[in-house]
């Protein structure tokens, strides 16, 4: 071959190049096969998980074959530190991107024609530049690398559309040999990589998915407070590296940062509301050891590199499990044990619902926002998101979210009807088109298919947290379907039960006290949830055992189970935990939508009359404590656990927020409201105050059993029209009965809700 000089390899062998190049003593797993197959000239597809090596798999042959390597990456910073990666191993190498002035951009193109640079790193829009394309042509090719390969993939879970021009690319350069990289794809996303880059006869290394030191765990939770014991057990049985807490959104990442804030710990926050240099420092402090305990959105940790991370938490459940494992994969780099764990409450579902809903749109929407646009005309206009969200929600009977009118204009701008931007504090739209809507030059059926991608997605991540598999196994055979043989890795939760330091969060609960063994207690339980027919959630089952006579129960005919009420000693806190027990020990599975029904394990240990098993047995001695037993006498109930002050999520004026009406709604389903303030990890004094001002706007709240005889009618007189946003204490110093705080506040709500039913009635005068 007649190459010139430069462009010749640098290395003879892959054995000399790991050696004196990179300085390793040997290859890690998938390394050597994928290497050799790039070097023996095949196109090949490697999938291996974060930190196991990748960037190897490409700079090495890039090292023993003749010409240029030229890589893809698709962001700016992990380009850079690619590049400074291959300058410490001395391998000549440079990046070209818009953060450079033109001046040096033309400099390293002049580099790159003349054989300055083994290796070029590019983002995937630099082949829309005729410079690039023009300095490239006459360079030979060697190796085309395209690292977070998933992105090509409209089946991936972060799909770039300037990827998907890299096929056409590939062929522009003459088909050089080709390796795609990701630490993500599914058997159906590897496929997809290689029908849009047109391999064919391509080797497929997918390799290091397990991950034998980390320890995974999914912990049902129920409530806020249960996520916070949890938390708190783990991170101090975890006293050595570093910590990441991952939440799905920056609000998030501020209340818990605040609520561990106050349990002494001291967190650092981590989300795109701060500034680039705000989340440079902390990212600094973090990789420093300064910050080991850091509570972050997923915009932390593209490239963060750092071996002894020895927790990684999901207070919310992800949106997919290649997300899942890019995040929780970042523990344990070093090799040494880690923990990964995923606090799992259904609710949190409705964040990513809300994502997927606004970011694919329905066709209707997007229809009738271009009729409204078509009101305004053709040309320009002072419009945003915003006020069109506000006009159609005006306009119609639902809310639209500006974020789904931000995603509806920009598939109208793809379609080339549209064009929008803002110009200084001003916004503009131009209304390009009068197009008619049928005419709207959108892919309604590519819309339709990446809003089912994202579902999928989540759907897949559930399985995850709610299956039963070793949760090892699980995620090495969603990442490969040729992994058939596959062990249990006798490690995770479901292999080996609870880990270890859940333990301390148990114990800070008092066991409940029962009179009956506690094995009569757990048959209850289960014949409850079997009564219950696969129909009913965690709340409801409870709700029924102890006989509530609310109107979710009676309205179902739950009173009418012959399990109403066989447990009627108990309270519903208690029973939620015997059930949250139940799935612990794999007696129950929940569905997507949070209903309980029994494993085969469950219907057999409701049927039998065998003892307990010891794991079984031990289990569940550790939250049920039986007199019966032993003689003791029981105290009246369970000790009740110490409430937790948390702050007051900050309410909205005008309607009301969410938070009322999940107050509203465990209140009608006959909880307590020390019971709501626990189970909502709210203190009872909110949980009042949500009381009271439901009541005056006339939610019928079930309030009767605290009536009180005396005080009630002189409420009646003195706070005729007292108002939620007036002073307590001045109410209460003028009152001549003697009560609480708590007292006060339940009888005020009976006062406002009946003086809102007095204004609702006509002939009140
Ligand atoms: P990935 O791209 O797969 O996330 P990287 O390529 O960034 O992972 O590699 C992670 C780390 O592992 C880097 O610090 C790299 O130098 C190191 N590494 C890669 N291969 C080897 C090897 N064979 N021996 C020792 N260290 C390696
Ligand atoms: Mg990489």
């Amino acid at each position: 071959m007649n190459l010139p000089a430069p462009f010749a390899p640098i290395a003879p062998s892959i054995d000399a190049a790991l050696h004196d190049i990179f300085g390793f003593e040997s290859f890690r797993t998938g390394q050597r096969r994928g290497i050799e197959a790039v070097v023996e000239g095949n196109d090949t597809l490697i999938v291996m998980p974060t930190g196991s090596g990748k960037s190897l798999c490409y700079m090495l042959p890039g090292c023993v074959l003749p010409g240029l390597t030229l890589a893809v990456s698709p962001l700016i910073a992990l380009m850079k530190d690619q590049a400074d990666a291959l300058e410490s191993f001395n391998i000549p190498a440079t990046y070209i991107n818009s953060s450079l002035s033109w001046d040096e951009q033309r400099q390293r193109l002049a580099g790159m024609r003349a054989g300055a640079f083994k290796v070029v790193l590019v983002a995937p829009e630099r082949f829309k530049s005729q410079a690039f394309l023009d300095a490239l042509a006459g360079v030979p090719i060697g190796l085309f690398a395209i690292d977070e390969a998933h992105c090509i993939s409209q089946w991936g879970h972060d799909f770039r559309p300037d990827y998907l021009n890299l096929g056409e690319v590939r062929q522009k350069l003459g088909a050089p040999t080709t390796l795609a990289l990701t630490a993500t794809a599914t058997p159906d996303v590897q496929r997809d990589i290689a029908a849009q880059l047109d391999f064919d006869n391509h080797s497929v290394v997918v390799s290091g998915f397990e991950r034998p030191n980390l320890f995974f765990e999914v912990y049902p939770a129920r409530s806020r407070r249960s996520k916070y014991e949890r938390i708190e057990a783990l991170l101090d049985q975890t006293p050595e590296g570093s910590k990441v807490i991952y939440c799905a959104t920056r609000k998030q990442v501020e209340e818990v940062g605040r609520n561990l804030r106050e349990s002494g710990y001291y967190p650092a926050l981590y989300h795109a509301g701060l500034s680039d240099q705000e989340r440079d420092e902390v990212q600094d402090a973090f990789m420093a050891g300064d910050a080991p305990l850091l509570i972050a959105t997923n915009a932390f940790g593209m490239g963060v590199d750092k071996s002894d991370v020895r927790a990684i938490v999901h207070f919310n459940i992800p949106g997919s499990v290649e997300a899942y494992y890019q995040e929780a994969g970042r523990a344990g780099r070093d090799g040494e044990p880690a923990h990964c764990l995923l606090l799992y409450n259904r609710a949190d579902l409705r964040i990513h619902e809300f994502f997927t809903e606004n970011s694919f749109p329905d066709r209707k929407l997007v229809e009738r926002l271009w009729t409204l646009l078509q009101k305004h005309g053709v040309g320009m206009h002072t419009l945003d998101a915003d006020m069109l969200a506000d006009h159609l929600s005006r306009a119609g009977d639902d809310r639209v979210h500006p974020w789904a009118v931000g995603s509806a204009l920009r598939l109208l701008e793809r379609g080339g009807h549209l064009a929008f931007g803002q110009r200084g504090p001003a916004p503009w739209l131009e209304v390009i088109d009068q197009a008619r809507t049928r005419d709207l030059r959108v892919d309604w059926d590519a819309l339709n298919a990446r809003r089912g991608v994202d579902e999928q997605h989540q759907e897949d991540m559930v399985r995850y947290a709610t299956g039963h598999t070793c949760r090892q196994v699980y995620l090495v055979r969603y990442f490969s379907d040729t992994a058939h043989d596959i062990a249990e890795c006798k490690r995770c939760d479901r292999c080996c039960g609870p880990p270890s330091y859940a333990q301390a969060a148990g114990q800070v609960r008092a066991p409940i006290v029962v009179r009956e063994p506690a094995q009569t207690v757990l048959r209850k339980v289960l014949s409850g949830i079997a009564r219950a027919r696969g129909k009913w959630g965690a709340h409801v089952i409870a709700a029924m055992l102890r006989g509530s006579r609310a109107k979710k129960i009676t309205g179902a005919g739950l009173d009418r189970l012959s399990t109403h009420g066989i447990l009627h000693a108990l309270r519903q806190d208690d029973l939620v935990r015997l059930l949250d027990v139940c799935s612990q020990l794999g007696l129950t599975t929940q569905n997507t939508y949070g209903c309980l029904s029994l494993t085969d394990a469950g219907t057999e240990l409701m049927m039998s009359s065998e003892p307990l098993s010891e794991t079984v047995a031990d289990v569940l001695a550790r939250h049920l404590r039986s007199t019966s037993e032993s003689g003791e006498i029981p105290p009246g109930r369970a000790a009740s656990r110490p409430t937790e002050s948390f702050p007051r999520p900050a309410s909205g004026d005008g309607e009301l927020g969410e938070t009322y009406l999940r107050t509203l709604m465990l209140a009608r389903e006959g909880h307590d409201y020390r019971q709501i303030a626990e189970e909502r990890g709210l203190t009872p004094s909110s949980v009042l105050r949500h009381f009271m001002t439901l009541a005056q706007r006339g939610h019928k709240l079930p309030l009767d059993d605290h009536a009180d005889g005396r005080l009630l009618p002189e409420l009646r007189e003195l706070a005729s029209d007292w108002s939620p946003d007036d002073k307590l204490a001045e109410l209460k110093e003028r009152l001549t009965t003697p009560c609480d705080y708590d007292t006060l506040k339940l009888n005020l709500a009976i006062v406002l809700q009946e003086r809102f039913e007095h204004a609702q009635t006509p002939e009140a005068s």
